[in-house]
């Protein structure tokens, strides 16, 4: 096949400043065709001793640095990447699935500002200071850098989720050994190649690829890596703090959601229709914050329904290198399989699929025929207890249903395990800030979605995870405080 007799792109560990081959490899597809394409190293216990020992042995030089020395460096990975900006979006088109217009307007730029963002606000920090006049003594806090970092992303987001780890460990002075998705792992060995150009000290930046269960578990269990971040699925997350807890790792854990948006009667449907649109389907339905079960209040619901479908049919989905399609494949066969099984359940439960899996025909390009593709799906009468109306399904599926008061449809939006992210749209200025205050949800959006302040806190509640990210909280996590008293 075409996939044999073409060269693959064959990754390589990056270790102390080195490209290091591995021993055994992973075959990693091409979502869009259904092709292997690249090798990833099948990296273990091996492989990630010698990544935190480079990290051990790099930390004494860059925790001694100064913020501004950091931030440079920082500064300077930004523009590189961002001199490469379209060979990165090509990369995680191809790696990943998803359109080269999302990979081009928001994964590498994010990528990016994540560097810059976190070069500057590391250089505005203050800490804490008390006075006891009554006994003489002065307070103060002051915050180091913890050590070696242990970061894990997930495959949806590749370069944007790990580089958002990535920037504030290394702005704090912490050394750090990155394990990226063993399903996108691309674009992190690309940034690596970047790093000595940047000025990256030799081990501050080690990246090991490889599986969960091998490397990355490996990372997790190691004793010389006290603090673990990680954002992937909830599942995984318990199995984390298992492994941690005989450390007492300091552990953040950003996982998955099950999103609600409420649409009163009063919203503005010209604007929450595309919003919504985009928060079920941007990139195949796969992130945290998507929305998947919609909530409209009784009086407007068939209209909804019926311009909500309307404009989902009208959604174009094929080869994501292809600048005017708007959605992409899928992560790989399996999530494939998956998330059109639960629009199978749901039929079979008595749902109705407006449109998309097994009611619309997908007609796709010659050369994507084995490609990972679905079509965005809409279902109505969905009943609460479902399991499409309670589970994670993170592809394009998203249910439809009818609400009467307000307090019903807080109860209801909150009657999931989750709590991440939630969209409230209503004209009626007091509900949106009462609804907003009663939901349980780490981040609510009020007639918008994903407009993000990296300075605010980032995470989510229930079983969406423990700790929050941004500029202060990413500080306070990847730094150890400590209350210094001095009597005069
Ligand atoms: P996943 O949990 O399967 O994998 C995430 C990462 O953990 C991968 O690098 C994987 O190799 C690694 N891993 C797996 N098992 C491990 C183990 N035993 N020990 C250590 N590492 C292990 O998640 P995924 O399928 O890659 O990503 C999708 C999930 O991520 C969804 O649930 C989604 O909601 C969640 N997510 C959350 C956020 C957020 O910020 N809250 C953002 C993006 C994605």
């Amino acid at each position: 096949t075409m996939a044999h007799s073409k060269a693959l792109l064959v990754l390589e560990n990056f270790i102390a400043g080195e490209f290091v081959p591995c021993s055994s490899y992973i075959d990693c597809y091409n979502p869009s065709t259904g092709d292997v394409y690249c090798r990833v190293p099948d990296s273990g216990k091996e492989e990630v001793e010698a990544a935190v020992r480079a990290a051990k042995d790099a930390f004494p030089i860059w925790s001694s640095k100064t913020p501004l020395e950091r931030s440079r460096i920082l500064n300077k990975l930004a523009d590189l990447i961002e001199h490469d900006l379209e060979a990165f979006a090509q990369a995680e088109s191809k790696d990943q699935g998803k359109t080269i217009t999302f990979a081009r307007t928001v994964d590498i730029p994010r990528a990016v500002h994540n560097f810059r963002f976190f070069a500057s606000s590391i250089l505005h920090h203050t800490t804490e200071c008390t006075e006891m006049a009554s006994v003489g003594c002065v307070h103060y806090t002051s915050r180091a850098p913890v050590g070696v970092a242990g970061l894990i992303s997930p495959w949806n987001l590749p370069l944007y989720l790990l580089t958002w780890k990535i920037a504030p460990a290394i702005a704090c002075g912490n050394t750090i050994v990155a394990k990226p998705s063993e399903m996108t792992s691309v674009t992190a060995w690309m940034m690596c190649k970047l790093l000595e150009k940047a000025g990256m000290p030799r081990g501050v930046v080690n990246v090991v690829f490889g599986t969960g269960a091998k490397a990355g578990e490996a990372l997790v269990c190691h004793p010389d890596v006290p603090l673990i971040s990680f954002t992937g699925s909830t599942i995984t997350a318990q199995r984390i703090t298992e492994k941690s807890a005989p450390h007492c790792k300091k552990l953040s854990l950003e996982l998955g959601g099950k999103n609600p948006a409420i649409v009163f009667d009063d919203a503005d449907l010209s604007q929450c229709i595309p919003t919504t649109l985009r928060s079920s389907f941007a990139n195949q339905g796969e992130i945290c914050l998507c929305t998947s079960r919609i909530f409209v209040q009784r009086g407007i619901y068939s209209e909804f329904v019926k311009r909500f479908v309307a404009e989902t049919k009208k959604w174009k989905v094929g080869n994501p290198s292809n600048p005017t399609v708007d959605m992409g494949a899928l992560i790989s066969k399996e999530h494939l399989e998956k998330v059109r099984n639960y629009v199978k359940k749901a039929q079979a439960e008595g749902a109705r699929i407006l449109c998309g899996e097994g009611v619309d025909s997908l007609d796709l390009p010659a050369g994507n025929q084995k490609g990972y593709f679905m079509l965005p799906t809409v279902i109505a009468e969905v009943k609460d207890e479902s399991c499409c109306m309670q589970e994670e399904i993170f592809g394009p599926v998203t249910c439809v249903v009818a609400f009467d008061t307000e307090e019903e449809v807080v109860e209801r939006a909150n009657g999931v395990k989750y709590g991440l992210a939630a969209t409230v749209w209503s004209s009626n200025v007091g509900r949106v800030h009462r609804v907003a205050q009663r939901l349980q949800s780490g981040l609510v959006w009020t007639n918008c979605w994903l407009v993000r302040d990296l300075n605010l806190p980032f995470g989510g509640m229930k079983a969406s995870g423990i700790g929050r990210e941004g500029a202060k909280d990413s500080y306070e996590f990847f730094t150890e405080v400590k209350t210094i008293t001095i009597k005069h």
